[in-house]
């Protein structure tokens, strides 16, 4: 893979999690432990941060994100102004790009060893136009969990943003197979709760809706801004618990997500779905223009 335009940057972190250095590197240098347990178990956890010509966009609520998945693991507490200026150094070096994105990701470390391991790499963001613009299909997928597994089972970590993403890897292969571009998870006691990698956001008599954070999902930066602009904008918003009944209601419905930001839904299942371009392209503005 060609990596001419990534940034790579390494954190020296003490055993309290403390950042000692930030060391930008060659992007292709060898830089992680081969028994690294990032690489070896997923066992840590990451956040990934869009980037505006240079200017991190919501990096505070990632960063107390990042703290709150690592609470989750029992990691040594993130060092949070360490891992700000690590994004900051990395975002500095992508300013030539309109829209890229920084990745910073805390692992338990190397098996054996007796500290975390922790890293940001960034690079220009693909080319989502098409997706902000036609929107995507979408198809709905069992979770196999019910909608209270975050207070049944913590030990599942869900809602926490784990290294662990081979599932959300796979979903958006089998959306793929089906013939659509993403899929939304739904509780195996039937409630609606996140895509793959984005949280849903859909439009019901006016109001845009969102799942509540309580049900084992990730609670959204994306989402949380757009319902910041939507109330500063004059539209209500709810969040609430969804049924895939109350879908077939929505007249406008959104994936929302770092880097791709707002992408309206056309078609759930193989029911369609209307795209509302101005108020997608309005929110698509919104986002781009957010600062830290
Ligand atoms: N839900 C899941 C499972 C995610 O992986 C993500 C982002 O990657 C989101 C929701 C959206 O979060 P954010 O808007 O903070 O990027």
């Amino acid at each position: 893979m060609n990596h001419r335009s990534a940034v790579l940057a390494l954190l020296d972190l003490a055993l309290s999690g403390r950042v000692d250095a930030v060391r930008l590197v060659e992007p292709d240098s060898p830089a992680l432990h081969a028994l690294d347990l990032a690489a070896t178990r997923g066992d840590g956890v990451f956040e990934t941060i869009s980037i505006g010509a240079g200017r991190p966009q919501a990096l505070r609520p990632h960063l107390t994100r990042l703290a709150a998945s690592a609470a989750m693991l029992d990691l040594p507490s993130p060092d949070l102004d360490g891992w700000r200026e690590a994004v900051l150094r990395v975002a500095e070096r992508l300013a030539e790009h309109p829209e890229s994105w920084v990745k910073i990701v805390l692992s338990r470390g190397v098996d054996g060893g007796d500290r975390p391991t922790g890293w940001a790499w960034g690079e220009p963001s693909a080319d989502f136009s098409a997706a902000r613009t036609d929107g995507i299909r979408v198809i709905l997928l069992d979770r196999g969990y019910s909608s209270d597994v975050a207070t049944t089972s913590p030990w599942l970590l869900a809602g926490a943003k784990t290294l662990s993403y081979a599932v959300n890897t796979a979903v958006k292969r089998e959306a793929a197979r089906r013939g659509a571009d993403d899929a939304v998870f739904v509780s195996s006691d039937g409630i609606v709760l996140e895509g793959a990698t984005a949280n849903l956001v859909v439009r019901i008599d006016d109001v845009l809706v969102t799942p509540r954070t309580d049900l084992g999902i990730l609670p959204g930066t994306t989402q949380a801004d757009v319902f910041r602009w939507a109330a500063g904008h004059g539209i209500p918003t709810r969040i609430d618990t969804l049924t895939p009944h109350d879908l077939l209601r929505a007249d406008a419905a959104w994936l929302v997500s770092s880097v791709r930001h707002a992408a309206p839904i056309r078609a759930i299942d193989d029911r369609a779905v209307p795209v509302d371009a101005e108020l997608s392209a309005a929110m698509n503005d919104a986002l781009a223009a957010r600062t830290e």
